[in-house]
């Protein structure tokens, strides 16, 4: 792990704290889920629900992460082999590369890209192949090209994160379908992150890349309780995918942390069963607050892109006369009493994609009107 340092996000908070600055950097909501989850979670550790769960999960939750993925995306899963539940999104990611990535294997992954992907891959041992997502004038798109000169006779895993952080671009079925094409012609395993499934926007949807013809047979798909239900810090999170694959990262993740979570376990298997209206709901006012802070953003001086979905949103702030996001983001609490992360931080020092993003950064919208409101409020300073 020579070259991993404190990440980005734990640099940033610090930041925040040190300087009283709002902190629109590491993208934690600053409200709770809905209470009904609360309560449960709260009610399982009264009844006593507090030892190691099993290893794969509760059957409770196994059985809602199933049932998810039919009721959202048409997606049949086996509860009893097709699901792991893991702490956090971040741990299904790790077990899933250390299961599947031998020491010299190549990884692809598009850049920028969320920072635990570089370190799992390196904890393996495995070869990161970063391929630079193209900036247009909308948003982020997948360069087909690019995409399949990365393969080689070495290419064991493709990561894939959609929505995506930081960009916040949702792939389109077009977009997937080379992806799709090109991991099955090499015989590689996607690996995709989709944490953010519930947070798309304009009337979008997310699309799973398993449910595209002949996916399904290698894909591991990981989702997480933090986004969809503005619990970050439980990590309960989860995979689903085909049983051979599910058994790999589950003998890896029985020797990472064997289980956890065990009264959160069964509070997330009843809000996932939450009627449809508690995730239009979500969305929707996600939707509003990305809306204010894009507005607040322009009306500061920084060109956006603005995001179909995640909770993040990547601004430039060459129009004000900042050229790298990392100065920026260092200078932004004496500036204007506002932290971000910088775009940068998402890519492999010194590549392709790190140069492209250079002047960017990003800054979260999951946080209350009256702080977004006040961040921007701030922002204008920076004229
Ligand atoms: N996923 C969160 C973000 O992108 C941060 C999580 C973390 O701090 N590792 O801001």
């Amino acid at each position: 792990m020579q070259g991993f340092g404190p990440t980005i996000f734990a640099e940033m908070s610090a930041l925040a704290a040190r300087t009283g600055s709002l902190n629109l950097g590491q993208g934690f909501p600053d409200s709770d889920g809905p209470s009904s989850l609360l309560e449960d979670a709260v009610d399982a550790i009264r009844a006593g629900r507090n030892q190691y769960p099993p290893g794969s999960g509760e059957p409770e939750l196994l059985a809602a992460v199933a049932e998810h993925q039919h009721r959202f995306h048409g997606l049949a899963v086996d509860p009893a082999t097709e699901v792991l539940v893991t702490t956090g999104a971040t741990e299904a990611v790790a077990a899933s590369v250390l299961a599947l990535c031998e020491p010299g294997d190549e990884v692809i992954v598009l850049e920028p890209a969320y920072d635990a992907y570089a370190a799992a891959i390196a904890l393996a041992g495995g070869v990161q192949r970063s391929v630079p997502l193209r900036a247009t004038a909308t948003g982020f798109t997948v360069d087909a090209d690019a995409l399949r000169a990365a393969f080689s006779e070495r290419t064991r895993l493709l990561l894939l994160n959609t929505p995506h952080n930081p960009t916040g671009a949702v792939l389109t079925a077009a977009e997937l379908a080379v992806v799709a094409e090109l991991a099955a012609a090499h015989d590689v395993v996607v690996v995709t992150d989709e944490v953010y499934e519930h947070l798309v926007y304009d009337g979008l949807r997310h699309l799973p890349i398993a449910t595209l013809p002949g996916m399904a047979e290698r894909t591991l798909t990981v989702s997480s309780a933090g986004k969809t239900f503005s619990v970050t810090g439980w990590k309960v999170g989860w995979l689903t995918g085909p049983a051979d694959l599910v058994t790999a990262v589950r003998t890896v993740k029985q020797f990472v942390t064997f289980s956890g979570g065990a009264p959160f376990q069964p509070a997330v298997a009843r809000a996932l069963a939450l009627p449809d209206a508690f995730f239009a709901e979500l969305a929707g006012d996600h939707q509003r607050r990305r809306d204010l802070l894009c507005e607040g953003l322009r009306a500061a001086g920084f060109e956006v892109r603005v995001p179909a979905g995640s909770y993040f949103v990547v601004a430039d702030p060459r129009p004000l006369g900042f050229d790298d996001g990392t100065q920026l983001c260092r200078r932004l609490p004496e500036l204007a009493g506002v932290v971000g992360v910088p775009v940068s931080a998402f890519c492999t020092p010194g590549g392709e994609a790190a140069a492209e993003v250079r002047p960017l950064v990003r800054f979260t919208f999951c946080k209350r009107d009256a702080v977004l409101s006040e961040a921007v409020e701030r922002l204008q300073r920076l004229r």
